[in-house]
């Protein structure tokens, strides 16, 4: 399989792990962008961010498995200005970035996204059915420390970014080249005196950051992987090589469906209609005095759409409007 996740846990242990392994997904993703006349591809530091960022976002939609979109976004205050992953439920995915800067071959990622300090990291939980007036659920980090020392990992800024926002130790290795994007997650489970996944009763004395043993011994075996093995061994291998001592359970081999993830992306000529419906009758025929149509091409998978005088007239008599479009088109 090219595109898979695979979810275990540690018998006995309030840790459990996914690692996440994307071939199809992210080679679809990246040939969209070079199709792209207007855009060409991403400069290579880019394509490696938008990689892992990929990979990170399926491990996070899979560990938390929210029922709506989760969305992880960087904005960035160099050369990179926005880098979006996008997962739905069933692990659909879509990914773009807009880079309005030289990018050199061997820039760093603070130069890339915090040579000013002003970065962030954002990590957005959009529930599927949201009630009117319901804001979609978003937290937010710098690209550094404490100390104000800039991140040079996307792990590093997640680890910090689940730290602080909810309180959960967490280690992660992610890797992308232009064939592969893969991520491997270790996370204690937020649990005292409750069944973990092993089905044991257990009081987990350290259930408090930094503070379990088993947790601390599971995360220095994971970041010994190296990005070439995350990215060219099968996921069997890695597991095997990195966990063989502990106990492990592979889940869904109980023979529970996993998802897999897969390029798809959530545009559609309905959403671009309520799009121009938010800018205005008089926007939209401003518009229209200078050119034919409305065109407006989707960042994500570079569908093209066009609305001309009678489409947008039509919009804008409809007497059941569209809902507002979410967010992240731009
Ligand atoms: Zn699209």
């Amino acid at each position: 399989m090219t595109n898979s996740v695979s979810p275990f846990i540690f018998e006995g242990l309030p840790v459990r792990g996914f690692l996440v392994q994307m071939k199809d997904t992210w080679t679809e993703i990246l040939s969209r962008r070079r199709s792209n006349p207007e855009t060409g591809e991403y400069p290579k530091p880019v394509r490696a961010l938008l990689g892992e960022m990929t990979a990170a976002a399926v491990l996070l939609q899979s560990n938390i498995k929210f029922d709506g979109a989760l969305i992880l976004q960087i904005w960035g205050d160099g050369p990179l200005k926005v880098a979006v992953v996008e997962v739905q439920p069933d692990l659909r995915v879509r990914a773009t970035a807009k880079v309005i800067g030289e990018v050199s071959e061997d820039m760093l990622l603070s130069q890339m996204i915090n040579q000013h300090h002003g970065g962030r990291c954002s990590i957005t939980y959009d529930p599927q059915s949201r009630r009117p007036g319901q804001q979609p659920y978003q937290g937010v980090v710098p690209l550094e420390n404490d100390d104000g020392t800039s991140y040079e990992r996307l792990s590093d800024i997640l680890e910090h970014y689940m730290r602080r926002s909810e309180q959960l130790d967490t280690t992660m290795v992610l890797g992308a080249d232009d064939v592969n994007c893969a991520g491997l997650l270790i996370q204690r489970m937020p649990i005292k005196g409750q069944d973990n996944l092993g089905g044991e009763q257990m009081e987990f004395e350290a259930d408090a950051l930094d503070q379990n043993e088993d947790y601390k011994r599971i995360s220095i075996l994971t970041a010994s992987l190296s990005t070439h093995e995350l990215l060219n061994l099968s996921s069997d291998k890695i597991l095997h090589r990195l966990y063989w001592e502990e106990k492990l359970a592979l889940h869904g081999s109980d023979g529970s469906q996993q998802l897999s993830p897969h390029f798809g992306c959530t545009c559609s000529r309905a959403r671009v209609g309520a799009m121009i419906q938010n800018l205005g009758i008089e926007e939209a025929q401003s518009i229209l005095s200078e050119r034919e149509d409305i065109e407006v091409s989707c960042d994500f998978c570079g569908a093209n759409y066009k609305f001309d005088a009678v489409d947008t007239a039509q919009l804008f008599k409809s007497s059941d409007p569209q809902p507002p479009s979410p967010n992240v088109l731009q």
